[in-house]
């Protein structure tokens, strides 16, 4: 078993109980999936734009892409970029990785050079897949000007690119495998340990770039078998993905789907019109969501048009629903609306279908995982009773064991005793129901994508016109939040958003990284502590908007 460097392996008397208790089952995703087709092997798997395949054929894609992969070199404890947009390609990436033991690292469409260097060699990937080019993003220069900086980048394997491109091509090494029964044997010699890492995902990061968040086999599979059991899954159930999976909320629901011999619908849009028709044809029962999304969906003009009437369950998470949202859900669509409350490092929530209104409006329910231990500290880290405010903190099966190659941020991100500070603020009831009340961490939620304000502050630090800067979530109707930056110029300049916005551009940053609003200040407010004062801040530009609106009227 070839550990990845800087992976913090979880205490070993935690290990020893989770796997004495059945908690962790001790079982790979691939094991999952060879489970799923050897109980269903016709039963429909898998369906986007282009493929429909059962959970037979799914299995022998995989299993021929996981030959493939290990005929390139690739194998235990290799680290494999994977940044591919929601195709079917993406389901037999992350199975066929997992079967030979190389860590995918989930990378998101939209990441460019600044973050695909830092994820390279953070994990000192060996490998990258990737399309060459997707909608509006070529990715060819950005693929030179990685594999430039990271020699230890062996092999860029292209999806969906032809045959006459000087890249490794995905399909050629499905299609030119051989499957020969020594080539399987081999393969099943090839598994991972469950206690080995199956994927990373990234988040938002304090010290300027993306935290690398990695979970093990075992970590992964618990988390899609009570993901499942808490939304009571069956083989029936069509899930369509149409959010990022590069994130919790469409990952786990993609494993618990095959967990449970569900089907999988991939969609690449998020147009309200394609969900619509997606859900008509595939007689979809849940989807995974964001907030505005949902807001988008329920808004639709022509939703009465479509026959949505298989739809069971929407899991909206990655922010907060308005209660209005899921009032006008509710009326639009039934009492589909559920709760899911999640993040990259695996602590997760949701309500139920026969919650109360209150439950269902007001809070994130219960932890899917029964065995997660979710309980909320003061200031000092004593441990509050039922109803205080104060942080979040989880410890357990479904919870992560440390960033990967950051200690400082580890020893930041946990209490002595194991347990995770998750940066939210929330209370606790005495049955058990947690409400998040706000958040003490630095980030911006827009659409559900997190944002770190730390890393656009060291790219605008960087700008000949910026002496100083603090970044800022600022109130948005439509996306929840967005990035504005409070910018402190250097004597007799007068930067503009579009020249800010062009220069964190030509860092090779991602769209994630552009502030959407600039404001130009004296001197940014300081914390007694010398910090900036975010608070005053936000009080701040709330008065701005608020005039600004005033204004308008
Ligand atoms: P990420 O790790 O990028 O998925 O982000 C996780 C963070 O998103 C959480 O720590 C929360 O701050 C926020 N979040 C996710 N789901 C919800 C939700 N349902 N309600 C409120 N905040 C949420």
């Amino acid at each position: 078993m070839r550990l990845v460097d800087g992976f913090v392996q979880p205490k070993a008397e935690d290990t020893e109980k989770y796997l004495r208790m059945g908690w962790w089952r001790n079982i790979t995703l691939g094991d999952v999936l060879d489970k799923a087709a050897a109980l269903h092997p016709d039963k429909e798997a898998l369906v986007d734009d282009r493929c429909r395949l059962n959970y037979s054929q799914l299995k022998e894609s995989v299993d021929r892409l996981a030959i493939g992969l290990s005929g390139l070199g690739l194998g235990d404890g290799d680290c494999v970029m994977v940044q591919l947009p929601n195709w079917g390609e993406y389901v037999l990436t992350l199975y066929a990785l997992a079967k030979i033991g190389a860590p995918a690292v989930l990378l998101l469409p939209r990441h460019m050079q600044l973050e695909i260097n830092h994820f390279c060699a953070l994990t000192r990937a060996k490998a990258w897949i990737v399309p060459e080019t997707y909608r509006k993003t070529d990715y060819r220069p950005v693929i030179e000007d990685v594999k430039k900086a990271n020699p230890s980048l062996e092999h860029i394997i292209t999806v969906r690119g032809g045959k006459n491109t000087p890249f490794v091509n995905f399909e050629g090494m499905i299609a030119d495998t051989d499957l020969s029964s020594h080539e399987l044997q081999a393969l099943k010699e090839r598994k991972p340990d469950a206690r080995q890492i199956a994927f990373i995902l990234p988040t938002g990061g304090t010290t300027g770039l993306p935290k690398a968040v990695p979970r093990t086999h075992n970590n992964a599979v618990c988390e899609a078998e009570y993901k499942a059991i808490s939304r009571k899954q069956s083989a029936d159930d069509v899930c369509l993905l149409c959010v990022p999976l590069e994130h919790n909320l469409g990952l786990a629901s993609l494993d618990s789907t095959v967990f449970s011999y569900g089907k999988l619908v991939l969609l690449d849009s998020t147009l309200p019109e394609d969900f619509c028709a997606a859900v008509q044809r595939e007689r979809v029962t849940r989807a995974p969501i964001v907030p505005t999304l949902l807001d988008r969906f329920v808004s639709f003009e022509e939703l009465d048009k479509y026959d949505l009437g298989s739809l069971r369950a929407l899991y909206v998470g990655g922010a907060k629903t308005p209660p209005d949202v899921i009032q006008a859900t509710h009326k639009k669509l039934g009492r589909v609306y559920v709760t899911a409350f999640g993040m990259s490092e695996g602590v997760t929530c949701t309500t139920r279908l026969d919650d109360d209104e209150d439950t269902i409006l007001n809070t994130v329910g219960r932890p899917c995982c029964p065995h997660d231990e979710l309980i909320v500290v003061d200031a000092d880290g004593r441990k509050l009773p039922s109803d205080r405010e104060g942080e979040l903190l989880a410890k357990g099966p479904g919870v992560f064991s440390g960033y990967l190659g950051a200690p400082e941020e580890n020893r930041l991100a946990f209490t002595s005793d194991g347990y995770f500070l998750t940066g939210d603020l929330a209370m606790i009831s005495d049955s058990g129901v947690i409400r998040i009340t706000g958040r003490s961490k630095d980030i911006i939620i827009r659409g559900g994508e997190n944002i770190s304000p730390v890393e656009i502050e060291s790219l605008l630090r960087q700008h000949p016109d910026v002496e100083d800067v603090a970044v800022i979530g600022m109130p948005d109707k439509e996306l929840g939040e967005r990035a504005c930056a409070y910018i402190k110029p250097r004597e007799n300049a007068n930067p503009s958003l579009e020249s800010l916005v062009r220069f964190i551009r030509s860092k090779g940053a991602s769209v994630l990284q552009l502030p959407e609003r600039i404001e130009l200040i004296y001197e940014i407010p300081l914390t007694n502590i010398g910090k900036p004062d975010k608070k005053a801040l936000r009080d701040d530009l709330k008065r701005r908007l608020a005039a600004s609106n005033d204004d308008k009227k």
